[in-house]
């Protein structure tokens, strides 16, 4: 086993030079902050959907949830001209507050949901899935398909013309208000899931993404080759002003040396 190699200069272990020089880059802040931002608002939604449960009017039950949700302004009226509606303070504001929060949330994932079952195309404020690993491509695509299995239903149309293959029913077609509004904090819960999916995996690649740091075996001209970390050798770089010139020493010409990281 090779001897663990340091810094010849500062004496820093591979280690404790990966520790010291992984820099949070402002995209990973980014993605962290809108990480805390899903969960939170998570936590809003399913608060909020409690309250519109119960807040419900069961004089709307057998309205259509597409419809209800889509005109949520009308019930001001409704409820002059038949007085059904005593005991609710505004039914058009709790209709507006779903029909909102619906927007918010299934409007993304209806989009977005084609798209991840194919694991094929832009997520709209992601960019390609063709940028993630297979496997992150794979699983979202199940999320979906798992949440289609449960409920038979699509959560967006593909486009494709003539009955669903599967015999699943598309979106919030024929769900009156009570099954509609069930659905649809289901869909809201997940777009929230596969928001938090879509920033883990961003950060992760992000993670990839950024320099390898490490000690390595390095020749500087007019020295034997040497174990130097990346932070000194930029540190060298600067202060030189470029002219010592710092290459990657080819490891097979070294006798006895350290451990290479590529
Ligand atoms: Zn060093």
């Amino acid at each position: 086993m090779p001897e663990e190699s340091r810094c010849w200069f500062c004496h820093r272990t591979d280690a404790e030079v990966m520790a010291f020089a992984d820099v949070e880059t402002p995209r990973q802040r980014e993605i962290l902050q809108q990480r805390s931002q899903v969960s939170r608002l998570k936590a809003d939604f399913v608060q909020s959907a409690e309250g519109w449960r119960k807040g419900i009017p069961k004089e709307f039950k057998e309205f259509d949830f597409k419809f209800v949700t889509s005109n949520a302004d009308q019930f001001k009226s409704i409820r002059i001209a038949n007085g059904l509606l005593g005991e609710i303070a505004d039914p058009s504001k709790l209709l507006g507050e779903i029909a909102d929060a619906k927007k918010r949330t299934v409007d993304w994932l209806e989009k977005a949901a084609p798209i991840l079952r194919k694991e094929d195309g832009e997520v709209p404020g992601f960019g390609a899935l063709s940028h993630f690993d297979k496997a992150d491509r794979e699983l979202l695509s199940k999320m979906v398909d798992q949440f289609e299995a449960k409920w038979r239903r699509r959560i967006g149309s593909d486009g494709s013309r003539g009955a669903d293959p599967s015999g699943y029913k598309q979106g919030f077609e024929g769900l009156k208000l009570f099954d509609g509004l069930e659905f649809m904090i289901a869909e809201g819960t997940l777009y929230y899931d596969v928001q938090a999916q879509l920033l883990e995996m961003a950060k992760r690649k992000e993670i990839d993404s950024k320099p390898k740091r490490g000690v390595g075996v390095l020749l500087v001209s007019g020295y034997p080759p040497v174990p130097l970390c990346s932070v000194c050798i930029d540190v060298m770089g600067e202060l030189s002003s470029g002219h010592i010139a710092v290459e990657p020493a080819v490891p097979q010409q070294v006798t006895a040396a350290p451990a290479v990281r590529s």
